[in-house]
């Protein structure tokens, strides 16, 4: 419950008078007020060190965002060329700038599971998720179809914390407290496709695959085809927990949505650039979306960007009525912002440079495979992943049968990580991970060291906890 999320962040630190005037994201009141935050204060490669000299492996890359890690000199030296030859200019009204146009361009080519034509930058994913509502209402009205509005997104999601994107995600925490989801009614909900959890006994993961995908077709055909616009999905579920889809589900949801001239955003703003082992998500698991956004990895972080990809069948349709609706009355100051596409521009050159989706491939396996070793502890339920984004989730192997919440073990393990100096991304009994991407095999098994050493100890607490129970 509350009591133990706010526990997570004490941070293990008694130092200092807590308290600070900064309104903090995904914090509660009582964590800002009563612990002292963690303050990080410099970057090396895989580790971040803290305002006491404390160096951690950052298990999570930043907010799966770092992926070249702490101190990559080029993106710091392609940053610092572009704020001294030019730091901003706009892209408003047919006026824009070199890196805007080049990295345009150079995503354009990059994505090759289906051909793209556009390019819309905005600063943030929740922005470019925020976007892509606007630009399917945009479509659908274009073409005559203005009924058309519904979208659907999956429990568990995570698409953002705007209004609209809270609604699109399938986090509660996102919308209580916002009026949401009543506030923006055009999201429908399909199932998390998370196997261990929701399988009916003896059914395959290929059958669990078609059962959702005969699910979502009930649910378009009692709202009424002609009202649902499109469906948005992470290629893995990243912030909801890791989830990776269940064999043929992508192929099963994609023959639904063609069925009934749905939409597919695919949001890759997690799994773009190489973290699955594939430059983008929709690759390896043969996912042809309209529409996809990009964030985080784009830069590696190293300055805000988010950016949509417009399928060439969106913007033959769009660029066919332009006449009719006259300019596209959307984007932001920051839009294509020259900073943030240099550095972009110089992270990609270095992912192709690094063949990063081969390397994820190569050392992905290692990671996950050591990491399945804990598989037998009797604490841990599940561990799932691929390439380098795992979640280990902690309770019975009976997803029925979860801890008790007033136990607090994620928050109990994620405090020995960070004694150990691991730090690990808890939600309840979740740990979530993605490492940068060039993470070499030595601090993989660094890693895995840590987490063994925390869950031996977590193992212990729980022990006794149960003993006394
Ligand atoms: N989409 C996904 C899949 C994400 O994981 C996130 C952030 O974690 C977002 C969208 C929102 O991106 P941002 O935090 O840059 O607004």
């Amino acid at each position: 419950g509350a009591k133990e999320a706010d526990a997570a962040g004490s941070n293990g630190s008694e130092r200092g008078p807590p308290g600070h005037s900064m309104l903090a994201p995904f914090t509660s009141g009582t964590q800002q007020s009563d612990f002292h935050p963690l303050v990080i204060v410099r970057s090396e490669g895989v580790y971040v060190v803290d305002s006491e000299g404390k160096k951690y492996m950052d298990a999570l890359a930043g907010l799966w965002s770092t992926a070249l890690g702490g101190n990559e000199k080029r993106l710091v030296d392609a940053a610092t060329r572009q704020l001294n030859l030019l730091p901003f200019y706009h892209s408003f009204w047919n006026r824009t700038t070199d890196p805007a146009l080049k990295l345009a361009e150079e995503l354009v080519d990059m994505f090759k599971p289906v051909k793209m034509a556009k390019v819309f930058f905005t600063n943030s994913g929740s922005e470019a998720n925020d976007t892509q509502v606007k630009l399917v209402w945009y479509y659908n009205n274009h073409r005559g179809m203005p009924k058309k509005k519904k979208f659907i997104a999956r429990e568990k999601a995570y698409h953002g914390s705007t209004l609209v994107t809270a609604t699109l995600s399938g986090l509660p925490n996102l919308q209580k407290g916002f009026d949401l989801p009543e506030a923006f009614p055009y999201v429908l909900r399909a199932e998390c496709p998370h196997y261990w959890r929701n399988h009916r006994p003896g059914e395959s993961e290929e059958d669990y695959a078609t059962r959702l995908a005969d699910d979502l077709e009930k649910l378009i055909l009692r709202e009424d085809p002609e009202t649902v616009a499109a469906f948005i999905a992470e290629p893995v579920m990243g912030a909801g927990g890791v989830m990776p889809p269940p064999a043929t589900y992508f192929d099963k949801v994609q023959a639904v949505l063609k069925k009934y001239d749905i939409l597919l955003i695919a949001d890759e703003v997690v799994c773009a650039f190489g973290r699955l082992g594939a430059m983008f998500g929709c690759e390896k698991y043969n996912i042809k979306p309209d529409l996809v956004s990009l964030a985080k990895a784009i830069t590696s972080a190293y300055a805000p960007l988010g950016a949509v990809l417009v399928s060439q069948k969106i913007w033959d349709e769009i660029s066919a009525h332009s006449d009719k609706l006259g300019q596209f009355g959307h984007g932001f100051t920051y839009s294509g912002h020259p900073v943030s596409c240099a550095v972009a521009l110089e992270a990609i050159r270095i992912y192709k440079e690094k063949k990063i989706d081969q390397y994820v491939a190569k050392v992905g396996p290692v990671w996950q495979e050591g990491m399945r070793a804990f598989e037998k502890s009797p604490i841990i339920a599940e561990i799932r992943g691929t390439g380098l984004i795992m979640a280990v989730e902690f309770g019975d192997k009976d997803p029925k049968k979860p801890f008790p919440g007033a136990w607090g073990t994620g928050a109990y393990f994620a405090a020995e990580c960070a004694k150990q100096g691991l730090l690990v991304r808890v939600s309840g009994d979740i740990i979530m991970m993605s490492p940068i991407l060039v993470v070499t095999e030595d601090e993989l098994q660094e890693f895995i060291r840590m987490f063994g050493e925390a869950l031996k100890i977590t193992e212990n607490h729980v022990k006794e906890l149960q003993a006394s129970q």
